[in-house]
């Protein structure tokens, strides 16, 4: 694995609640951190069918086009009931006519197609959030984690926190959605912790783990 020798990382996201998260994440590891969105690059096209070849479009292109190593995440929610959809897809289930997203309209897409599926008890309503972090160079050189939480899928959406799916994904174990936790609560890990509960500090802490820790 290759050593992060450097005092700053592009994060590769225009996604303003993804940003929130991974700037809060890697806070504490002192890095200083500056978005595609700051830099004025624009995103390239996710044509990959795995959230590893997506995460690997986002952070090759930024740290090619800065010369600092580029951190990204690409994700989703995988319904058991709709044979893993949206998946990989999940950004593109908001997509409207005029190129504005709707969560709203996405998960009452979801909602729908449960329903259309007869998922209208809990057991039948599972599925889970995954997130793939990729850590790219400028020579093109790349290492991947990969995090997981699984849940069920709930109606109506609850709460104001968080972004994207988060008022319909209430973590296995917890009473509360993500839309109901805080940013804190949501990670449920901060550094040094054992454990951690949303896919993308899973995602984090592996990263974390390996390449900021004991550098
Ligand atoms: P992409 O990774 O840019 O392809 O987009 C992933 C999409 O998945 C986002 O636009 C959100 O809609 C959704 N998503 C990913 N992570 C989360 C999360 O932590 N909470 C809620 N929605 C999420």
């Amino acid at each position: 694995m290759r050593r992060l020798d450097c005092k700053k990382i592009v994060v590769a996201t225009h996604n303003a609640g993804k940003l929130r998260e991974i700037a809060d994440l890697i806070g504490p590891y002192g890095f200083e951190t500056e978005s595609v969105t700051e830099l004025g690059l624009l995103v390239p096209e996710e044509t990959g069918t795995r959230f590893e070849e997506n995460a690997y479009i986002k952070a090759f292109s930024a740290a090619k086009a800065t010369g600092f190593p580029a951190l990204s995440d690409d994700s989703g929610l995988e319904v058991d009931a709709l044979n893993g959809a949206p998946g990989v897809y999940t950004a593109d289930w908001a997509e409207q006519s005029d190129g504005t997203r709707d969560f709203f309209k996405a998960m009452e897409k979801i909602e729908n197609a449960l329903q259309k599926s007869d998922a209208t008890e809990a057991v039948s309503r599972s599925g889970r959030f995954v997130s793939v972090i990729c850590i790219a160079w400028p020579d093109d050189h790349a290492e991947y984690f990969r995090g997981e939480v699984e849940g069920t899928l709930v109606w109506p959406p609850r709460g104001n926190d968080g972004f994207g799916f988060d008022p319909i994904f209430q973590p296995e174990g917890y009473s509360r959605t993500f839309g109901e936790m805080t940013v804190h609560q949501k990670h449920g890990w901060k550094l040094g912790h054992k454990t951690a509960l949303s896919h993308r500090a899973r995602a984090f802490k592996h990263f974390a783990e390996s390449l900021l820790e004991n550098r």
